[in-house]
């Protein structure tokens, strides 16, 4: 099936015109979150953009199998096997079973994910479930020639790959660049070369999680999974590979050299990479320190803000920018997004009580085409919200007497409105959030459960906080034995 869109591909660094391998069905993998810790706003503006990317072609009639994969294992603190066990160091810290942590983090994932009110993909696989698929395809790895073992290490062969296929394929660097980059390998150093990286890694007697191989316990390299898990769900090869864009120059281009090595072709056809949030210019991340949560986002606990923004108020904000821009977070940002979405939700709340008239005195039949034409045109999410927002003057025209619409214009502008705002970009209005809706509920119970981390943490100021501010809205809260009540 053959529509107008045309996708930036990473490798080719053009717009291409997206072509599905197999006609109506489209498969799309994109890197999950690793779960040991709280997922920040940075991540949230990757998965949200893959959602709308998700949903659009989904608009288009694709049937889309969509995998999204948990990392819960073999993530090490350096993305080149170096430093502890992320899951490990975790569990030690928290005192609890990496499992435990995987599972904590993991449902927290899911409620954030849900309160943006992402679509859940059609497949998420974990890492940990698919070891003998990673195993599997170490051994066809080394079967063709191109790794190597140490030790009960297993690791791929940077070079001698490279005598055949390009290594830096997708970041369009030459291998010599590449080794330049890199430090010399010091002399405890068991690869052979400096780009070498590990496919599977020989267990220490105290590693917490460890599985049989036929190279002895161990655990796979970061990499494999991404590898085992979209060749399993999508095939050798499959259409659209996405994640942020800094994957590319490691994960992705060792995800690339993985596959191609084990199963002889190239894995993906359209790469698709999503810029980064930044704050103050800084990309946000956990180490930087700037990496805050969407709940503090929502409450406003957090020094760099000035206060709470809703959910969708942040998806807003976020579809008003290109995925391959970087996106600077401020509050004068927010609060613009703020007031600009709530005169778009208060528009489209106009337009479903709009009277027709026998015929039109205002264009706006074309509006579904410009949106299309402009998320055809590499998902221009920014262009789609300037086409609402022009039509938002004939839905005013129209609601004050001055012009008039027929029917079938009505229907359709109704049409179009909400294929756009709420089938593609995933917005919906907050103000008809009720005590009844689910989303609600959890994100009432979310607060509510900062509050008893605060007050456990002694942080009476957060507590005080949002106790104070959910009554002045009019809740009831109660303190439990077990936690708390509340009602409206
Ligand atoms: P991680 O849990 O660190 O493996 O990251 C999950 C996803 O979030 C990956 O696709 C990253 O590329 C992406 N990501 C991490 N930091 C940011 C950021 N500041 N802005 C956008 N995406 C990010
Ligand atoms: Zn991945």
């Amino acid at each position: 099936m053959e529509h107008n869109l045309y996708i930036y591909n990473t490798l080719s660094r053009s717009k291409e015109q997206f072509i599905p391998l197999h006609n109506d069905r489209v498969g799309m993998y994109v890197c999950g979150p690793t779960v040991y810790s709280d997922v920040h706003l940075g991540n949230c503006r990757t998965f949200i953009s893959f959602d709308v990317i998700y949903r659009y072609l989904i608009y288009l009639g694709y049937k889309v199998r969509y995998v999204r994969n948990i990392t819960d294992a073999g993530h090490l603190e350096g993305d080149r096997d170096e430093g502890d066990d992320k899951f490990a160091k975790k569990a030690k810290l928290e005192q609890l079973e990496p499992m435990e942590i995987v599972q904590k983090y993991t449902v927290g994932f899911h409620e954030i994910l849900s309160i943006f009110n992402t679509l859940p993909p059609s497949i998420e696989p974990t890492a940990t479930g698919h070891i003998s698929e990673q195993i599997e395809i170490v051994k066809q790895i080394l079967d063709s020639g191109y790794g190597y073992e140490k030790a009960g290490t297993i690791y791929f062969d940077v070079e001698k790959y490279n005598k055949d296929f390009q290594y830096g394929i997708l970041t369009n660097r030459k291998l010599e660049d590449l080794l330049e980059g890199t430090r010399e390998l010091g002399g405890q150093d068991e690869k052979k070369g400096r780009l070498d990286f590990a496919l599977w890694i020989k267990a220490k007697p105290e590693t917490l999680m460890q599985w049989p191989s036929p190279w002895g316990w161990g655990f796979p390299g970061w990499h494999l999974e991404c590898s085992a898990m979209s060749s399993k769900y999508l095939g050798k090869t499959f259409d659209i590979h996405g994640g942020g864009m800094d994957l590319q120059a490691t994960h992705h281009t060792n995800e690339i050299a993985q596959s191609q090595a084990c199963h002889h072709a190239a894995p993906v056809k359209y790469w698709m990479h999503t810029n980064m949030l930044t704050v103050n210019g800084v990309r946000m991340s956990k180490s930087a320190g700037n990496g805050f949560l969407p709940k503090e986002l929502f409450t406003g606990s957090h020094p760099l803000l000035e206060r709470g923004y809703s959910p969708m108020t942040v998806r807003f904000f976020m579809a008003q920018s290109h995925y391959r821009s970087t996106l600077d977070f401020s509050n004068e940002a927010l609060q613009a997004s703020e007031k600009g979405f709530s005169r778009l939700m208060e528009g489209y709340a106009r337009l479903q009580k709009l009277n027709a008239s026998a015929a039109s005195s205002i264009e706006t039949a074309g509006l579904r085409t410009k949106c299309e034409e402009a998320m055809n045109d590499d998902f221009n999410t920014p262009i789609v919200i300037a086409h609402l927002f022009d039509s938002l003057r004939a839905i005013n025209l129209v609601h004050d007497g001055k012009e008039t619409i027929s029917t079938a214009d009505l229907a359709e502008l109704k049409a179009v409105y909400s294929a756009f705002i709420e089938d593609v970009l995933g917005l919906k209005s907050e103000t008809e959030a009720s005590a009844g809706s689910e989303a609600f509920k959890k994100a009432i119970d979310l607060l509510l459960n900062m509050r008893l981390e605060a007050k456990q943490n002694k942080d009476w100021a957060t507590s005080d906080k949002i106790r104070n501010e959910l009554t002045a809205l009019g809740f009831e809260i109660k303190d439990t034995k077990d936690g708390f009540e509340w009602k409206i």
